[in-house]
């Protein structure tokens, strides 16, 4: 009798098996929508011009392999939280960010969700988006908290249910935690519009609400950081001292590397120091301190001005071309005589798109077509090229007719 006899089998994840599915298939026309990476109108994952760059500076610079800090590369933090928060920014200016670098968004989120569940003073339950990302639920309850969610999705309009998410804010008990993505919601694309953030930071405000920002795809919406940052910079100007997960998995294409980083905006200098301190208490029995190559690529590229200067330009490229893809995949659904309304799909934005298919047409798309994506409906547009999108159009068109 073995020690794990006890253990059973678990489930696969959900995302990945999509991609196992996918290469077992023998269909040359087969196409990849599940997975969230980008990738070029080739179909070919794409290695950013300026972060071939900054690796190639950084080889020349000899550094040694020590440990970072616990809280991780220094000049990485700072660029991180004023690449969030905006160079004019008081929270900048005032230095009123406690700023740690974590194992990209998901390692970000860990240290947010274990930070709460041991200091934050209200109630210790986070309500999420319906839907959110897969990975949200299972973070927040390893680290302790417990999950519950407001209307966000409209399978109606495929849109926003902006009505349904003020109801359900509304009647959120005081003090408790919400979870915000800043931009490109992801699984839906459906994000609110500025006037809509600018009213549910009031709400969240007159609720007495503590705000968790998700910002998974800065820049990579819009094609421009600003714009992405609305969210998060309006939420910090109407003073919610909110804390804030960084990925730069999509806006540097950085996957593998592993960069993120957790903030939290604090009252004051004080504050800060002693929100920092306990931060890397948590981190040291986690992780010791965080990996230097990806921190050490993304800073070159936030503080060197003629790389940050590609990079605007590269971020701005990937997301054209999505938005390119969308409006594409539109104009060949109508020319395959599709009758059905498919603006939803350049509504939305950033790397997902959910489609509107049910589970059967999503089943369809895989078993008759070889598209593969989530049973939801949700396609990765980053996986749609100009070679495909009408084989894609077309599927569509005929599990939906
Ligand atoms: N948040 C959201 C909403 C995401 O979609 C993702 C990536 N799929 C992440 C966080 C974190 O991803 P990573 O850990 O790769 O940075």
């Amino acid at each position: 009798n073995s020690w794990w006899s006890n253990v059973e089998m678990g489930p696969p994840d959900a995302i990945l098996g999509v991609t196992e599915a996918f290469k077992r298939d023998t269909n040359p026309k087969k196409i990849n929508l599940g997975v969230g990476a980008y990738r070029t109108d080739e179909g070919k994952p794409f290695v950013l011009e300026s972060v071939k760059k900054a690796e190639t500076l950084i080889a020349n610079e000899n550094l040694d392999k020590e440990y970072a800090p616990i809280s991780g590369v220094l000049d990485f933090c700072q660029a991180s939280a004023k690449l969030a928060f905006g160079d004019n920014s008081r929270v900048i200016k005032d230095q009123l960010y406690a700023t740690v670098q974590g194992i990209s968004g998901t390692g970000s989120l860990r240290i947010g969700a274990t930070f709460l569940a041991k200091f934050f003073p209200g109630n210790k339950i986070i309500y999420l988006p319906n839907p959110s990302w897969g990975n949200h639920t299972p973070i927040m309850k390893h680290a302790g908290l417990d999950v519950k969610s407001y209307r966000y999705y409209d399978p109606k309009t495929c849109g926003f249910d902006f009505n349904g998410a003020k109801e359900d804010i509304e009647k959120i008990p005081e003090n408790s935690i919400i979870l915000f993505h800043a931009c490109a919601h992801n699984p839906t694309g459906v994000d609110p519009r500025p006037e809509q953030w600018k009213e549910l930071s009031a709400i969240v405000k007159k609720r007495k609400l503590f705000v968790f920002m998700d910002m998974a795809y800065q820049g990579f919406a819009s094609g421009n950081i600003d714009e992405d940052a609305f969210a998060v910079r309006k939420f910090v100007e109407d003073k919610h001292n909110l804390i804030l997960a960084q990925s730069y998995a999509k806006n540097m294409g950085l996957y593998g590397e592993r960069v993120g980083a957790f903030t939290a905006v604090c009252e004051d200098k004080d504050e800060v120091e002693r929100v920092m301190s306990q931060i890397k208490i948590l981190i040291r029995p986690m992780y010791s301190n965080p990996p230097v190559h990806g921190a050490r690529i993304a800073a070159k590229i936030l503080n060197q001005a003629d790389l940050r200067s590609i990079w605007l330009k590269e971020v701005k490229y990937m997301a054209d071309r999505i938005i390119t893809m969308r409006q594409q995949l539109v104009d060949n659904l109508k020319n395959n005589g599709s009758k059905k309304n498919w603006q939803h799909i350049t509504d939305q934005i950033g790397m997902f798109c959910f489609t509107g298919l049910n589970q059967q047409q999503s089943e369809r798309l895989i078993k008759d077509f070889s598209v593969y994506l989530t049973k939801d409906g949700r396609i990765s547009m980053a996986g749609v090229t100009s070679k495909n999108n009408a084989y894609l159009a077309n599927a569509m068109h005929e599990v939906t007719k």
